[in-house]
């Protein structure tokens, strides 16, 4: 139901589902409180308005004469300079429009030259860890690529350190390329992504940023942490689902054939004489945009840029910090609770919290907390099973999906929780989550 309207205390921007009510089980019911923005964040008012605003003037990008479809073609390129200024991008770099941070790791994988070799942390998100010289990939460009999975590091210092041994050992005329996310879906940690950057460029390597989790929550610089790609989802930074971006370096992508054929990608197709036919594809970001692109995605991924911006990220980051104490002190003295980190609990990190509980399986302490508080937060493995197994210590059992959860014999957790917030999340949520979890 949507009734009577949340509280809204403090949340620097506004955003949807914060007037939506949820049953408990013991009875009544209360706003439900979305601490997974990790996962997907509510999209901003803002984001919704400017939907909406375009909504009349529907029409066909890059094709038709008509009025509309110019609008359209406008709306959509300017969302990609948008995005470009809103990652501080390079002259001459590219911004492709994609579904997700998957899709866009798909197809830089896919566009790997041939004998890349790959570097990428046991660490990564599945999205990030699994793209690369992929079996499922067989015979496209890219697939033979060789990929080395670095240990966890357990600070970042550790983290450069490792990668600088890796790649001494490699050919550097050889291509190479480094994956690592910004900010981890599981433990919220930053990592040192400059440090990286200026790693692998001293060998000869490239560096793709997934930035999945850090772009909703910090500056992207492109130029600044001088990073070859920078990859991100749409519906985790405060847009709707199915837009993503990969923006950066253009030689690759261009080498590349198209990431999917089809209209769009192509410049001009023609019937040769042994009856074949000849395609000639785009250059630019339509090489790997084929297809009715989604215009209204890019334009919502637009908006919620401007929108962070003009909230200004120094707010932001300051207000994600004061909920991040709020839980660690309101947590402090319960001793049953572990937070997990990899470089440390007071390591800096973006509003993304995962713990255990003792005597608890993760999968049955969130059911409780939706159940009896109307609180949404995640649990099970978070699309990192080699992290999360690391973080536990142990062998969490793998039902094969990508949250699933392990069982909890003798008390032991296989599976954790995570509660993660940022732009639209009210006072009253977190405390209420400290409340619960007391
Ligand atoms: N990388 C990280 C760090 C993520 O947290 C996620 C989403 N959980 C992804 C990549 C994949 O994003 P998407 O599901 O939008 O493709």
């Amino acid at each position: 139901s949507t009734a009577a309207a949340a509280p809204s205390v403090r949340a620097p921007l506004p955003v949807l589902g914060q007037d939506v009510t949820v049953p408990l089980v013991t009875g009544g019911e209360v706003a439900y409180a979305a601490l997974d923005y990790a996962a997907s964040a509510p999209a901003l008012q803002r984001v919704w308005d400017d939907v909406a605003a375009y909504a009349p003037y529907y029409g066909s990008v890059h094709r038709g004469a008509g009025y509309l479809s110019q609008l359209s073609t406008d709306l959509f390129e300017n969302a990609r300079r948008t995005v470009a200024e809103f990652l501080d991008c390079r002259t001459g770099d590219q911004v492709v429009f994609t579904r997700s941070t998957t899709d866009s790791l798909n197809l830089l994988a896919a566009a790997l030259p041939d004998g890349c070799e790959v570097f990428v942390f046991e660490t990564e998100h599945h999205a990030s860890l699994l793209p690369w010289g992929s079996p499922h990939a067989a015979g496209r460009r890219g697939s033979n690529a060789r990929v080395t999975y670095l240990d966890a590091p357990r600070s970042p210092r550790q983290a450069v350190e490792t990668l600088e041994r890796a790649l001494a050992d490699r050919d550097p005329h050889g291509p190479a390329l480094v994956c690592v996310t910004g900010a981890s879906n599981v433990t919220g940690e930053l990592w040192p992504v400059r440090e990286l950057a200026a790693a692998a460029h001293a060998h000869g390597a490239r560096i793709v940023l997934d930035a999945a989790q850090l772009a909703p929550h910090h500056p992207v610089s492109v130029r600044d942490l001088d990073v070859d790609w920078v990859a991100f989802s749409g519906h985790k930074l405060y847009a709707p689902f199915g837009s993503g971006v990969l923006a950066g370096r253009a030689d690759w992508l261009r080498e590349a054939g198209p990431y999917l054929a089809g209209g769009g990608a192509s410049r001009t197709v023609t019937r040769r004489a042994d009856g074949g036919v000849d395609v000639e594809w785009h250059e630019g970001a339509a090489r790997h945009e084929a297809g009715s692109p989604n215009v209204i995605g890019a334009h919502a991924v637009a908006s919620a840029c401007k929108a962070l911006t003009e909230a200004g990220f120094d707010a932001l980051v300051a207000r994600e910090e004061e909920l991040i104490r709020v839980v660690r002190e309101g947590l402090a003295d319960v001793p049953e609770v572990r937070f997990l980190s990899l470089f440390g609990d007071d390591a800096p990190r973006v509003g993304v919290l995962s713990f255990v509980v003792e005597g608890w399986n993760g999968s049955h302490f969130a059911a409780a907390l939706s159940a009896e508080y109307g609180i949404g937060v995640r649990d099970g493995l978070f699309c990192a099973h080699p992290l999360v197994r690391t973080l536990l210590g142990g062998d969490p059992g793998t039902r094969g999906e990508c949250g699933a959860p392990g069982a909890a014999p003798g008390g032991k957790s296989f599976d954790a929780v995570r509660v993660s917030f940022g732009a639209g999340t009210p006072d009253e949520h977190v405390e209420r989550f400290v409340r619960a979890v007391r």
